[in-house]
């Protein structure tokens, strides 16, 4: 299949090669566009040899050999519950313990192909890990930005892998210094902004299908939306395909005091706190918002908001069940059992984070400290 990228916001094209990770005409977010109707059933475009992400790699435009650490294939657990049937998706069994595995591989591979010898990202921590491992895994330096109130342990993480930290005081802050430090030669690949990230999330719909998961909603943790995005774009190529008879309804998990996405569509403040829970959800103004908005519209579903009163609660049910997540992650669980009765049929929750980076959020869900302890 041919490609190129296209601007969200302007519809300008540019050449799939171009070295942008936004438009370079209106400054918008782009995306990786087919140009032509797929056709043929979905297992001719599987790479059977294949385990995990690059199992799909016909589908994802990138000619050169993948960045891999193993990444994708995650397992599902099933669970049934009164009105509905959970689908688990474990995406916290990945490499570096997140979703982010799958964003990172292709666009490390991306970058490697374009002949990056630096790489570089902004994250609170579970992208920045992923982007730090890649990189080395390709041999590329990388220089990720995040803010000084980031779990300890992430930061560690990061360096540890032979990034260079860059502590910044605030989220947006690391957003605006990622970019304008970059230097001639460096290639951003900032998962907020990056097209081919989404393209490895992607995967998780296929995934889902390929192992005959019929789902009718998704409810999904979004701070820059990329794993929202991925999963309605990789559903929407299979509908193209003819695959999807009933397209799964989009919800949205968003904690106190950051939650741009459920203000924007239900038209006021969420709330005036602030989740100490999830560190993850730190993003007031997602460039790709518009995006995740209209996949949520069109699909009919909705933006939850949930307290940390709620999702430590959910937590403690998760590991009971034996689901390892970080707090974040556990946003997801705490927003159905909130909102049980809206949701029906099979329900698709991906579990995005381990709880093993995040030790301070563990003892003040599961220990004696207060949540105050940082
Ligand atoms: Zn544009």
């Amino acid at each position: 299949m041919q490609y190129h990228l296209s601007c969200t916001r302007c519809n300008r094209r540019f050449h799939i090669d171009a070295p942008l990770w936004k438009c370079s005409s209106c400054g918008g977010t782009l995306e990786v566009v087919s140009e032509d109707i797929a056709k043929g059933d979905f297992d001719s475009f599987i790479d059977k040899g294949m385990r995990g992400l690059w199992r799909y790699r016909k589908l994802i435009p990138l000619p050169n050999d993948p960045v891999t650490l193993g990444e994708g294939g995650t397992p599902t657990v099933m669970r049934k519950e009164p009105k509905t049937e959970l689908c688990l998706k474990l995406e916290y069994i990945s490499p570096t313990g997140a979703f982010k595995d799958r964003g990172a591989s292709v666009s490390v591979t991306r970058a490697k192909g374009a002949g990056a010898k630096y790489v570089v990202e902004d994250s609170t921590g579970n992208a920045g890990i992923a982007a730090a491992a890649y990189s080395a895994k390709a041999g590329i330096k990388a220089r990720i930005y995040v803010p000084s109130d980031a779990p300890r342990v992430k930061k560690m993480l990061i360096s540890a892998f032979g990034a260079e930290v860059v502590e910044c005081s605030s989220r947006d802050e690391a957003a605006a210094r990622s970019k304008s430090e970059l230097k001639m030669g460096e290639v951003y690949i900032g998962h907020m902004w990056d097209p081919f990230y989404i393209e490895g999330m992607k995967t998780i719909a296929y995934e889902v299908y390929e192992n005959s998961y019929r789902v009718d909603s998704v409810v999904v943790p979004v701070a820059s939306g990329t794993i929202l995005l991925g999963i309605y774009g990789g559903f929407r190529f299979l509908e193209s395909l003819g695959l999807v008879d009933n397209f799964p309804s989009i919800y949205a998990v968003q904690g106190e005091g950051c939650a741009p996405l459920y203000e924007a569509l239900h038209g006021r403040i969420a709330s005036s706190r602030s989740s100490r829970l999830a560190d993850g959800r730190r993003i007031k103004d997602p460039p790709r918002k518009d995006e995740i908005l209209k996949a949520i519209r069109e699909t009919g579903g909705d933006v939850f908001m949930v307290s940390d009163e709620e999702i430590a609660p959910a937590m403690k049910e998760l590991y009971r069940m034996g689901i390892m997540a970080e707090p974040t992650s556990a946003t997801v669980y705490a927003a159905f059992r909130k909102n049980e009765n809206e949701l029906k049929g099979r329900v698709l929750m991906p579990i995005t984070g381990t709880g093993m980076k995040n030790t301070d959020s563990l003892a003040a869900v599961f220990g004696k400290i207060g949540l105050s302890h940082r």
